[in-house]
């Protein structure tokens, strides 16, 4: 039976050594939590790091270690101390993850931690190369593991793999500042899904494979190698139920059955009935604007001195990462403002901010969540947060107001909520004016959304959608397996080829027989194609076109007086047996005119484009452009080309990296058939790797071959991967 594999850098189990004996915990957090639906049963396996490193293991204790862990569906990898550091609290923490979040300044490229992150990611991609099956599923978490994907990939190449990204994934600028960004893309792209919690994080990705890696990109597919990797987004939601049934019991609870916190939350609601409490939780980590928001505070309450004695700021930061410098610096910074502003403000009855530096338990997170009157979230970079859809979650009666940063990945979700700029503070200090006399039908109002909509996408169907989507990419894969023309399916061709006795050819150049030049003068043919082209046109019965949109100039220097024949600029002219071109087709020219300015004013506003003028079209080619500006300039020349065009018989051709004008009545389909009227043929076969390509695959008859070079979309019956390929396949008619 298949299985699925997660991979985290942490298992969802703590461990526990005393007198020998091993104690196992499952853990409760997040993605623990998430995975439930998927990682349950014995058709799954997590695999991660324990959080003991080897030295902390006692040599006999492992084997009792591994039992423990195995009984959770969980096995580990060992990693040392050394490891640790290098990987964890180096690479992933002081490198990805201030990059990751815009911090760019604490971002260190130190090529040892690098080095340490690669050789620690193969020790992941090993353990699951030893433990999957073929049909098993493969589910990769987070920036700790970002080559995992490709090195498993290179091992066992037909496991379906995916990965989800909890942090985000930085615009283009800041992202390709790290020195390694190439080689984390192509780890990143041995998965077949790769999953982010916001559209936004998904298009910083995909500006940067196409940047840095020149692939092709559509919609959301890229195309690598002989691969379409999907990326998506889908934002995590929280366990609803679990928080709002806990919040249900808690407001059930008796006196006696009360937490010291919730009793001291009490008295001090109690003692100032208008009094109103606002809340914020958050791990002490530099993104999530703990200090910036002390500030904030205090300029609250210098622009509402009314406000000094009825609110109180509870600040509960969660030790986390205290052995990075950074956050070490951080903490006392905290520490004294904090300080501070209670030194400056408290009176003898108020102090303005409680501060706690510790975990806290789940039922004393409910205790907070359900007492405060308002949350406060403004991390200046977050992929998420989900304190503040819980917050919303245990919010029974509907009430309370949540502030939200617009730097979250939540906030995509959250409209609801008041949404605010953290580095703004008169806007947030008049935000928190308004929360605190926001009319109780308002706060019910939006909370109702809101409650509605984490109900709804909760974490476990953030699962089962991701699962449901990688499980998709594994069907259409297979779909395009059908497609592929594999050695058998040629084989089956051959026959028939074999078997004829007139047989047409019509081959595509660009794309096809030859691959992409930024110059396309460069692209000329080489030895072995001349040699190909005399082959496969010598042989009895074939009759060789090949069929481009290249000016007939262009075609006759290379080709003239070989006897191949020709059809060039979509079929305006054609040339066979050597002979000169002659009209296929007859055009007008007239538009030229009047389209070229609009051209030039193109090729004026985009770097690296330029116009090329055949006979009977015009072509402005952007290859040479940056890739999104140049898509982007494609589309708004179409619009214009469009309005121009008019009901004038001229079409806009979007081919690969090049938008060609010509006349409507002129394709490589109608071309294509006008030469087949000439004999009977038993055998037709065409090939070739763009849009303009198309026109063929359509129009000639069903039982043609038609073969397409790429993996996009296709009315071709097949399709092969490279130009090397297609060389390598046209070999086989010959012999
Ligand atoms: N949390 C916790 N104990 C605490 C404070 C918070 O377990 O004392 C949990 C909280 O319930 C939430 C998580 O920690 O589920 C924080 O997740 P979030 O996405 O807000 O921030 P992250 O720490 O992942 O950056």
């Amino acid at each position: 039976m298949s299985k699925t594999i997660i991979i985290s850098n942490r298992l969802p189990v703590q461990l526990q050594i005393s007198n020998g004996n091993i104690n196992a915990i499952p853990s409760v957090g997040g993605l623990a939590t998430g995975m439930k639906s998927v990682h349950s049963g014995g058709d799954s396996l997590w695999i991660g790091w324990s959080g003991l490193t080897d030295e902390e293991i006692p040599k006999e204790l492992a084997p009792k270690i591994d039992k423990a862990l195995a009984e959770h569906g969980s096995s580990k990898v060992n990693l040392k101390e050394e490891e640790v550091n290098g990987f964890y609290f180096g690479f992933s923490n002081r490198t990805i993850w201030p990059l990751f979040h815009y911090f760019l300044e604490y971002a260190e490229f130190e090529l040892d931690s690098w080095l340490t992150y690669k050789s620690v990611n193969q020790k992941f991609a090993d353990a699951i190369i030893e433990k999957a099956g073929e049909e098993d599923t493969i589910w990769i978490h987070d920036y700790q593991l970002m080559l995992v994907p490709k090195m498993v990939r290179e091992r066992r190449p037909n496991l379906s793999i995916g990965f989800f990204l909890h942090i985000p994934f930085p615009s283009y600028e800041i992202f390709r500042t790290l020195p390694w960004r190439e080689e984390v893309l192509e780890g990143l792209l041995g998965s077949d899904l790769i999953g982010f919690h916001t559209y936004d994080y998904e298009r910083h990705f995909l500006s940067s494979v196409r940047r840095l890696l020149g692939a092709e990109v559509s919609f959301n597919d890229i195309y690598v190698d002989n691969r379409i990797v999907k990326v998506d987004s889908f934002p995590m939601g929280i366990d609803y139920e679990k928080f709002s049934e806990a919040a249900k019991t808690h407001q059930q609870n008796t006196e006696d059955q009360q937490s010291d916190l919730q009793r001291r939350l009490d008295l001090h609601k109690k003692s100032s009935p208008d009094a109103k409490l606002i809340l914020s939780i958050d791990r002490l980590d530099y993104s999530k604007g703990i200090a910036k928001r002390l500030h904030a505070f205090k300029y609250f309450l210098d622009k509402y001195p009314e406000y000094k004695e009825k609110i109180r700021l509870i600040i509960l930061a969660v030790p986390s990462r205290s052995n990075v410098p950074q956050y070490q610096l951080l903490k006392k910074e905290i520490d004294e403002l904090v300080g501070r502003i209670n030194g400056e403000l408290s009176t003898v009855s108020w102090t303005p901010i409680w501060y706690f530096y510790r975990s806290l338990p789940f039922e004393n997170l409910i205790d907070l969540y359900t007492s405060s009157d308002i949350a406060w979230l403004t991390p200046i970079r977050d992929g998420m947060n989900l304190v503040a859809k819980e917050y919303i979650a245990t919010r029974t009666d509907k009430t309370g107001v949540l502030i939200l940063s617009e730097m979250a990945g939540s906030a995509n979700e959250m409209n609801e909520s008041l949404l605010i700029n953290p580095n703004n503070f008169e806007q947030i200090a008049d935000t928190l004016f308004k929360a605190i006399n926001m009319p109780l039908e308002e706060q019910k109002r939006r909370n109702a959304i809101l409650q509605t909509r984490l109900e709804r996408y909760n974490v476990e169907k953030w699962a089962n959608d991701f699962m449901t989507s990688l499980q998709g990419q594994k069907d259409r894969d297979t779909a395009n397996v059908s497609k592929r023309l594999t050695e058998t399916l040629l084989k089956g061709v051959l026959q028939d080829y074999q078997k004829a006795k007139k047989k047409l050819f019509f081959i595509d150049y660009d794309g096809t027989l030859a691959g992409f030049k930024i110059d396309p003068q460069k692209a000329s043919p080489d030895k072995e194609l001349y040699d190909l082209l005399d082959q496969l046109s010598e042989k009895e019965g074939n009759d060789i076109y090949l069929i481009s949109g290249r000016d007939k100039e262009t075609f006759a220097r290379w080709f003239l007086p070989k006897k191949y024949n020709m059809i060039v600029e979509h079929g305006v002219w054609i040339s066979e047996q050597g002979e000169e071109f002659r009209m296929l087709e007859n055009v007008k020219k007239d538009w030229m005119e009047k389209i070229y300015p609009v051209l030039e004013s193109f090729v004026d506003r985009t770097p690296g484009s330029f116009i090329e003028e055949k006979n009977y079209s015009l072509a402005w080619h952007y290859r040479n452009t940056d890739p999104d500006f140049g898509a982007n300039r494609a589309t708004e020349l179409n619009t214009v080309l469009t309005s121009l065009i008019g009901n004038d018989d001229i079409s806009v051709l979007n081919g690969n990296k090049v938008m060609e004008i010509k006349s409507s009545n002129v394709n490589k389909g109608r071309a294509a058939m006008r030469v087949r009227a000439q004999k009977d043929y038993d055998f037709i076969f065409a090939i070739g790797d763009d849009w303009t390509d198309e026109f063929m695959f359509q129009e000639l008859p069903e039982e043609a071959v038609t073969v397409k070079v790429g993996m996009q979309n296709t009315q071709a019956k097949y399709y092969i991967e490279s130009v090397s390929g297609v060389r390598g396949m046209l070999k086989k008619f010959i012999k």
